[in-house]
């Protein structure tokens, strides 16, 4: 989890390392905005480059819900036809940001420090409606004046510039140098605006509008404690206690009534709090402190964080029994169905694990998170042909290189090394990694000599990759 980040501060403003596609110019410096497509290409450019410097959420069931949080509320927003991408950053900090085409970022930190689902969504709306208002569009049309990788990785720096305070201070600097001027900061105005749409959005998806105000308010009243660690949030969202006031004022006129959270929140926050541990000893103490409180559903997201800290720490029979119990109250939660499988492998029950699978899918034939989590199980358990099929209708996803790397494996498991090596260069690609995945398309044109297709795939992959390093070099 933890990254050399004075090692890619180096690497964003080297021009040999940064990836690029096949035009090195965004446009006409003298445009004041990005056409959609250049958007496109500079979002997409933005996210390959972010992989390299944070560590992105590479876990299906986490994608799966972020997914769904954020396109539920976009679809409430005043541009429902907005493409969006939600995917989660696993650091600690409290941030949250918004990058070019719809591309939005929440921290692990974030999300932990949510006390109820309608915070989380107040946080997501508010970013949502800086893409729909449009607030960063001069920042983004400032990148005309960079060629794309620069653009990207400028924005990359930026965006989560003082998660790693040397990184965002390297670019600035770099910045400067090169007498560009690139700064991302909202204006009083764009936050206020932020939170007047995003209250509207919160609302509309049936979340509670109170609930913006009072976690802005707990952000604000943290950095008096904090200090000079005022979370990232706040620098590039300054709260101020007026702003906080318009808001309340404006979430009062809302009917007061219950919100409860879903359980899909309440699980996801679990799996994070795990996911994210500095010390398992811990996190199993935290949970077991706290089992057998609150709301049945809050007591079945303790068990199930205690099941999954214990399974992390191969006290697989513990694990099992907490999961069997929560089987009995909830049947069909995938979470569970998912954590009891992987626990069943672990102890050597492969067919018990593989079945709960198969039965779940028999009950829900087009889950693809069940589909996904049971070609993982089946590579774990080497049954690689079957893998193979389930992975291959999901497996063109950049935005999601996961994937790629799965039926990678895949295909090593059959023997199959030019169709693996051609995977993992498009796993290296989505990632960030130019270099690695020209070394992956060589090596998959040379093994896949006696297939003509694989082989003609790979030669026109590795043409590509190499006229963006061409191209990076000007
Ligand atoms: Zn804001």
């Amino acid at each position: 989890m933890m990254r050399i980040f004075l090692l890619s501060a180096l690497i964003i403003f080297s021009p040999l390392a940064t990836p690029i596609e096949e035009l090195p110019e965004m446009g006409a410096p003298s445009d004041s905005v990005l056409t959609p497509i250049e958007e496109k290409r500079l979002g997409d450019a933005f996210f390959r480059n972010l992989h390299r410097h944070i560590d992105i959420n590479q876990d299906l069931e986490i994608e799966d819900y972020i997914a769904s949080l954020g396109n539920s509320l976009a679809s409430h927003s005043d541009a429902p036809a907005h493409s969006f991408h939600f995917f989660v950053v696993l650091s600690p900090e409290i941030n949250a940001f918004a990058g070019p085409a719809g591309y939005i970022g929440v921290n692990a930190g974030l999300i932990l420090n949510t006390r109820t689902e309608s915070e989380l969504a107040s946080v997501i709306s508010h970013e949502i409606a800086h893409v729909t208002q449009n607030h960063l569009h001069r920042a983004f049309a400032a990148a005309k004046r960079m060629t794309l990788p620069m653009a990207a990785a400028t924005l990359a720096a930026i965006l989560i510039g003082t998660q790693v305070p040397e990184l965002g201070q390297a670019a600035l600097i770099a910045l400067q140098a090169g007498g560009v001027q690139y700064q991302i900061n909202f204006t009083r105005d764009n936050e206020k605006e932020a939170d007047r749409i995003g209250l509207q959005i919160l609302a509309k998806s049936n979340f509670n509008p109170r609930s913006m105000p009072a976690f802005f308010e707990r952000l604000q009243q943290s950095t008096q404690f904090l200090g000079r660690d005022l979370p990232e949030f706040l620098r590039t969202h300054p709260v101020t206690s007026s702003r906080i006031a318009d808001t309340r004022a404006r979430a009062d006129k809302f009917p007061y009534r219950q919100y409860p959270d879903s359980l899909h929140y309440l699980l996801t926050k679990a799996k994070l709090r795990v996911m994210t541990a500095r010390n398992l000893e811990n996190t199993v103490v935290y949970f077991r402190s706290r089992l057998n409180r609150g709301t049945p559903k809050q007591q079945a997201a303790v068990k199930y964080g205690l099941a999954l800290a214990l399974l992390e720490q191969h006290q697989l029979k513990e694990s099992h029994r907490l999961l069997s119990q929560l089987l009995t109250a909830f049947p069909d939660q995938p979470q569970f169905i998912n954590a009891i499988a992987q626990a069943e492998i672990e102890l050597g029950q492969i067919a018990a694990g593989l079945k709960r699978y198969q039965t779940a899918l028999r009950r829900f034939p087009a889950s693809r998170i069940l589909r996904l989590e049971y070609a993982q199980a089946l590579l774990e358990a080497r049954h690689f042909e079957s893998a193979r099929r389930l992975l291959t209708p999901y497996a063109n996803n950049p935005r999601f290189p996961l994937l790629y790397k799965l039926l990678s494996r895949a295909y090593a498991g059959l023997g199959q090394h030019g169709e693996a090596h051609r995977y993992m260069a498009e796993y290296y690609y989505a990632t960030g990694n130019l270099e690695n995945a020209i070394q992956q398309a060589k090596l998959a044109t040379k093994t896949a000599a006696g297939d003509r297709i694989v082989a003609a795939i790979a030669e026109e992959r590795l043409r590509y990759f190499k006229a963006e390093k061409k191209a990076r070099k000007k």
